[in-house]
């Protein structure tokens, strides 16, 4: 099952097992679970303190296996195959249960072993999301941190009859004690926020002790993380409030175009950022959501959701972009059962199935693509009279026998059965009339929207929303800076976000020497 390379770098890992592990096995004759038991063959193989014993219990999903301990303290299983992106979960959980400590934040893991309650976790992944393996991670610790809490990871594509019933339409998907918990990436902090409910209060009541900074950089994507680095490196008070650091890349799946790294995958950059960002002394709030921004006579405020508020002599905003949604009867209702914004995510739940793309440029075109190798059918719908992604892409696009493309069409519904999508509406935008195609799935590609909706009538904005600035990244309120895909700056990138955070820190810093004299800690070479 594992090839040879892969044996030898598993074999070097699992000399870290600080204690003996039991690799549970219930399998049947299917496919999946042949192949489920050459995994664990090849995985027993590699250490003597891994034993494989096969289970006849008859609760539990098959072929699946559980990673346990000689005490049972343990609690977390994999159904069907981790393979693809989670392989690493897999690798993850067999050190982790063989008591190799995580890397976690401290204060957090120990939050998780003290949560009172019992919490029995499934999780539903794809192989090729590169969204799950952050939520299968953090569910699978916190099942080795607590004996309370269970965690089964269930590969999608491997337990089709389950996903139809409990209408599972993108991954990742969380259920907790059988109930619906959480959809989409999210972080073992995001997930402890939403377990221990006196965190957020105490979380605001640290924060609105913090006294004030010299740069504030609300935003933690590669904007923000290059402006509180450049801040940080002027020896100032820097802090960044976030609240979801990382940005956009965390959904971006390869990255080839960040110039010197000729390839990357999201959240391999985003945890890279942070690193980084980790590397200076810069103050970290993530999950923290900026709501008002206030220019008081001296100081700028920034109000949190959470009610606590910062204060700081220059604010940077970098708080970047999110998708733009269609606005059409049905796309809320149907969100995860049906409507999708993410194709590799998402794109393998519909296996054999028909879907549509909406939108016509690079995006959209590139998930028709990527959907039409998984799916029975993929319907593109395009607005314009003609596609506006790049000619290569169209060509590669109408070269695909299951691929329909509709243009000059405005959709104006997704329709469902009260459960999940069974077709949208459009119409004609030449003639008039309106046409309907039966589907089980969309996929919104149409561009992103700026998170700026928090600032309108406190600086200005474009009709677009985005923040105005000028070359040095100065908004129309002064000491208040702005960078990456928040603002008007043209072609929405990675670098260019960066080159714009660049820009503002020292920016930022100018104002602070030229409007008040710095608070300077240990002053580090620019
Ligand atoms: C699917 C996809 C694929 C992409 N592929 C590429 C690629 O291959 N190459 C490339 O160069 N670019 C790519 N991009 C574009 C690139 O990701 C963006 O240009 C870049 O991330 C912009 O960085 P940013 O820091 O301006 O904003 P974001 O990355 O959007 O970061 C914004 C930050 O602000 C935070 N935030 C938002 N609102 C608030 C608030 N009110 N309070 C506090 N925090 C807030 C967010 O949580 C986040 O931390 C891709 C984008 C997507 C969606």
């Amino acid at each position: 099952m594992l090839n040879d390379e892969l044996k030898a770098q598993l074999r070097t890992y699992l000399e870290r097992l600080q204690q003996p592990i039991r690799l549970i096995a219930a399998l049947d004759d299917s496919e999946t679970g042949r192949d489920m038991r050459a995994l664990l063959d090849d995985i027993a193989a590699q250490s003597d303190r891994i034993t494989l014993i096969e289970s006849d219990a008859d609760d539990v999903r098959r072929p699946s296996f559980a990673i346990a301990r000689a005490d049972d303290s343990v609690h977390l299983r994999f159904a069907g195959l981790p393979l693809g992106h989670e392989f690493t979960s897999l690798v993850l959980a067999l050190l982790q249960v063989g008591g190799h400590p995580s890397r976690e934040d401290a204060e957090l893991q120990e939050q998780v072993r003290q949560l009172d309650g019992d919490f029995h976790f499934e999780s539903y992944y794809s192989q090729s999301c590169q969204n799950c393996p952050d939520v299968v991670q953090a569910l699978n610790l916190m099942a080795v941190l607590n004996p309370r809490i269970r965690h089964t990871a269930i590969d999608g594509a491997a337990f089709q009859d389950e996903v139809e019933r409990r209408q599972v339409m993108a991954v990742p998907s969380v259920y907790l004690n059988g109930e619906p918990f959480e959809s989409g990436r999210v972080s073992l902090a995001q997930i402890v926020a939403k377990l221990d409910t006196g965190a957020a209060a105490r979380e605001a009541a640290k924060i609105a002790a913090k006294p004030a900074f010299d740069v504030l950089v609300v935003g933690g994507g590669p904007a923000g993380a290059a402006a509180a680095i450049y801040a940080a490196r002027k020896g100032i008070v820097t802090g960044i409030v976030a609240e979801r650091f990382g940005g956009q890349v965390l959904d971006t799946l390869a990255i080839e175009n960040f110039i010197s790294v000729p390839y990357t995958e999201g959240p391999q950059f985003a945890t890279a950022l942070e690193t980084h960002v980790r590397e200076y002394d810069v103050d970290i709030m993530n999950l923290q959501q900026a709501s008002e921004l206030v220019r008081g006579e001296d100081l700028i405020e920034v109000k949190l959701a959470n009610g606590a508020s910062l204060k700081s002599k220059t604010v940077i905003l970098a708080t970047g972009a999110r998708w733009r949604q269609m606005n059409v009867p049905g796309e809320d209702e149907y969100r995860n059962k049906g409507v999708a914004y993410c194709p590799h995510c998402d794109g393998p739940l519909f296996k054999g199935k028909h879907v549509a793309v909406i939108g016509g440029g690079n995006s959209g075109v590139e998930a028709a693509i990527d959907l039409a190798g998984i799916v029975r059918h993929v319907t593109l719908i395009e607005f314009d009279s003609q596609l506006r992604a790049d000619e290569v892409l169209q060509r590669k696009l109408r070269s695909l026998p299951n691929v329909t493309v509709i243009v000059s069409a405005q959709t104006t519904e997704v329709t469902g059965d009260g459960q999940r999508v069974d077709g949208l509406i459009y119409q004609d935008r030449k003639s008039g009339d309106e046409h309907r195609v039966d589907l089980d799935g969309v996929f919104v590609q149409i561009g992103l929207l700026p998170n700026t909706d928090w600032l309108k009538g406190t600086l200005e904005l474009s009709n677009r929303g985005e923040i105005e600035i000028n070359d040095r990244g100065e908004t129309s309120l002064a000491g208040v800076f702005a960078a990456g895909d928040c603002t008007t700056v043209p072609y929405k990138q990675i670098v260019i976000a960066m080159g714009q955070g660049s820009t503002a820190a020292p920016s930022a810093f100018d104002h602070l020497i030229r409007t008040s004299a710095p608070e300077t800690g240990e002053r580090k070479a620019a």
